[in-house]
């Protein structure tokens, strides 16, 4: 094999699962968009395809590829010419960006973690093919669906609906499951898992107690479990600053400011604490 193929096969491949990554998440935050608007009617979720709010017509397998078919489209329905809300591509972007996540935090090798939680000996593809990190794979993946719930949280927030009792229960009992097998929210840092998850889930808990906000005091409680309690009040102060970012460009677009969905704000802070967990810790040391 020629020497300058071989060279391109490594960071080939590690786009390749990047690129994987980023359409798997668009495609759920498709599926999202779906359950979040049949669910509150009684709908099924599975069966029948995509309709037009507007007109009741079949959407087209083309039209409906996540973003891109809402951008060819220019937001209007190829049927009856009616607009389509800019927040189903929307949501199915930042689906995608929770994908570009866990590619940042598996192809880094757990580099975006705390030293010397993960090995960082290897990075790129070379994690999930060659030598396999799967408490790494197993915690990414936790973070991801996290992410995925709180957006659904977030949704369900703006529609102003009332998420089940039994999805809470279902999405916190999945979520401390995965991330105890994986050796805790802080992975394998000193206590056992499910009781670190118990404490996080406990303090996000006591954060909630305080805002008059279900949506909110639930996705604390799933922040803590996966997190731990250390990294729930560091993304808790990282909120703030999320909300000024989500006012300015809500006053930039001209889209409705009001007060909420206030579970943005968490995603984004989630997001961000995720990614930066490794330089956060190091500027507050008591953090971990
Ligand atoms: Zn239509």
């Amino acid at each position: 094999m020629p020497a300058p193929f071989e060279r391109l096969i490594e960071p080939l491949t590690d786009a390749t699962i990047a690129v994987f990554l980023c359409v798997l998440g668009a495609n759920i935050g498709s599926f999202l968009n779906v359950v979040m608007h049949r669910a509150p009617r009684g709908e099924s979720v599975v069966r029948g395809g995509s309709r037009c709010p507007a007109c009741g017509s079949r959407v087209r397998w083309h039209d409906n590829v996540p973003v891109i078919g809402w951008l060819l489209l220019g937001g209007r329905c190829r049927d009856c010419g009616g607009g389509i809300s800019p927040r189903y591509p929307l949501v199915e972007a930042a689906a995608g960006l929770v994908g570009a996540v866990a590619a940042v935090e598996v192809l880094s090798g757990g580099r975006t973690f705390p030293e010397g939680r993960f090995g960082g000996w290897h990075a790129g593809a070379d994690v999930l093919l060659v030598h396999a990190d799967w408490q790494l794979a197993a915690v990414c993946a936790a973070h991801a669906a996290l992410l995925l719930i709180l957006l659904c949280w977030a949704l369900a927030e703006l529609d102003r609906v009332a998420v089940p009792g039994r999805w809470f229960i279902a999405a916190a009992a999945g979520l401390a499951a995965i991330t105890t097998a994986a050796g805790g929210p802080t992975v394998g840092a000193g206590w056992p898992g499910l009781a670190e998850a118990a404490v996080g889930a406990g303090a996000g808990l006591v954060l909630g107690w305080a805002v008059p906000n279900l949506w909110l005091r639930q996705s604390l409680v799933l922040s803590g479990t996966i997190l731990g309690w250390q990294a729930l009040f560091t993304a808790v102060l990282i909120m703030p600053l999320a909300a000024m970012v989500r006012m300015a460009i809500c006053r930039a677009t001209g889209w409705r400011t009001g007060t909420g969905p206030t579970g943005c704000d968490l995603l984004v802070a989630v997001a961000t604490q995720v990614l930066a967990w490794r330089w956060l810790v190091a500027a507050w040391p008591r953090a971990g």
